[in-house]
């Protein structure tokens, strides 16, 4: 194994003034845990601005890089070569054999950065960068020196050993999660949600989320598809406590009930009222869903304005301007959308009315709801009192 270490550039996290250690220290345990389940052993260290990740035994290099491609708050992976014996001599030889491996024959423009952390060592930093630059110039005829723009900068820092680096693997961006609190993600067996909840863990938010589950309309391979996509998220994300809520007794009450024409309407305020309660029980400071103006009857503006009435917490829909496409997109980026197109029956699509409404008018929406009023608390607390909840972690 060529490379025995990694640097890692932090993102946004870099800005964060006085509050900057609490970011370092997140970043650093979100990187122990994801190192956790990968092969092999790791000691990961803050320092100067970076996270130092040193193996201490043999590991699967594409293992590792890809874990920590889905950490975010990473802006960067450098793999590191150490030199043991960093003496000038050897230096210089290991140096050009470092380019050899990694640049190959490949025709680039290049800089030498170099960093003395021993400053006995016999050359300043500057008489490095001239030297070394110099030297592989006489062994790379494919290589040329652009010292304001270089296509690489390869990297040199100098303690008791020497660590040489030069490739740059875009991290996953974001904040490292658990900086920015919690939210509650209502997700279903769908494309949209999983891509919604990716998007705000990407920005800190550690997730928990509620699936509305109606048996026997929606089969247990419906309930284990959720399952298989909140994994999925937890890569990203982390460990998700998934929420199961028997939904089927208000689903049929509603639709004995009220109007066909209002029913996905209502049965989304219901959805929201119990994912707010949920919420509030978790510590969450909002909720999350996959909705994006339009794109269907429920969400057209004057629906999310009446699905949107019945909560107090703030609702995040991170994909509120994403064309379908798009959303798709991503979905395949992160590896949701092979699991969401599987065909399983969702409950909303059960209980669909031909000609639903598509401008709803909360006053009337209201109104239908009182038809409600004999039984919905009832069935609201059996629903609450019977939740599921299952910890989904990324390596299971
Ligand atoms: P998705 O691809 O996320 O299923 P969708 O286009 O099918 O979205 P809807 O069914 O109208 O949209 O649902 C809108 C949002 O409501 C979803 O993105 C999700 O956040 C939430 N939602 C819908 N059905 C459920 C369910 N059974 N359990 C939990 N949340 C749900
Ligand atoms: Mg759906």
């Amino acid at each position: 194994m060529m490379f025995k270490a990694f640097l890692v550039k932090y993102s946004e996290i870099g800005i964060k003034g006085k509050n900057r250690y609490i970011f370092e220290n997140a970043l650093r345990d979100q990187i122990k845990r994801t190192l956790d389940l990968v092969e092999g052993e790791f000691k990961v260290s803050k320092e100067q601005g970076r996270i130092y990740i040193e193996a201490l035994t043999d590991y699967d290099y594409d293992e590792v890089v890809e874990s920590l491609s889905r950490v975010f708050g990473i802006a960067g992976i450098m793999p590191v070569v150490l030199i043991e014996d960093a003496t000038w001599e050897n230096l210089k030889d290991e140096v050009v054999k470092y380019v050899k491996d990694v640049h190959g024959d490949d025709e680039f423009t290049f800089k030498v950065e170099a960093k003395r952390g021993d400053k006995n060592y016999p050359l300043k930093s500057p008489e490095i960068c001239m030297e070394l630059g110099g030297y592989l110039l006489e062994h790379f005829p494919n290589m040329t020196v652009d010292v304001r723009n270089p296509q690489v900068r390869i990297n040199v820092e100098i303690r008791t050993k020497a660590y040489v680096y030069s490739t740059v693997i875009p991290g996953a961006g974001g904040m490292p999660v658990g900086t920015n609190g919690k939210a509650m993600l209502l997700l279903s067996g769908g494309i949209d949600s999983p891509v919604a909840g990716y998007m705000i863990a990407k920005r800190g938010v550690k997730l928990d989320a509620t699936y509305f589950h109606a048996p026997p309309y929606t089969s247990e391979r419906a309930k284990d598809k959720v399952i298989d996509l909140a994994r999925l998220v937890s890569k990203w994300a982390g460990p998700i406590d998934l929420h199961i809520v028997n939904f089927t007794d208000i689903q049929l009450y509603i639709y004995d009930k009220c109007p066909h024409d209002e029913l996905t309407i209502i049965m989304r305020r219901y959805m929201m009222k119990i994912a707010e309660y949920l919420a509030n029980k978790n510590n969450c400071l909002g909720l999350i869903t996959g909705e994006s103006i339009g794109q269907v009857a429920s969400q057209t503006m004057q629906s999310l304005a009446a699905t949107n009435e019945v909560c107090t917490l703030p609702v995040y829909r991170p994909l509120i301007g994403f064309d379908k496409q798009e959303i798709i997109d991503i979905a395949e980026k992160i590896d949701t959308f092979e699991t969401s197109v599987l065909p399983y029956e969702d409950c909303c699509t059960i209980f669909v009315a031909k000609h639903p409404v598509t401008k709803p008018n909360v006053n009337i929406i209201k109104k239908s709801e009182t038809h409600l009023e004999e039984k919905i608390d009832e069935l609201m607390e059996t629903a609450l009192n019977t939740v599921e909840t299952i910890v989904i972690k990324p390596g299971e």
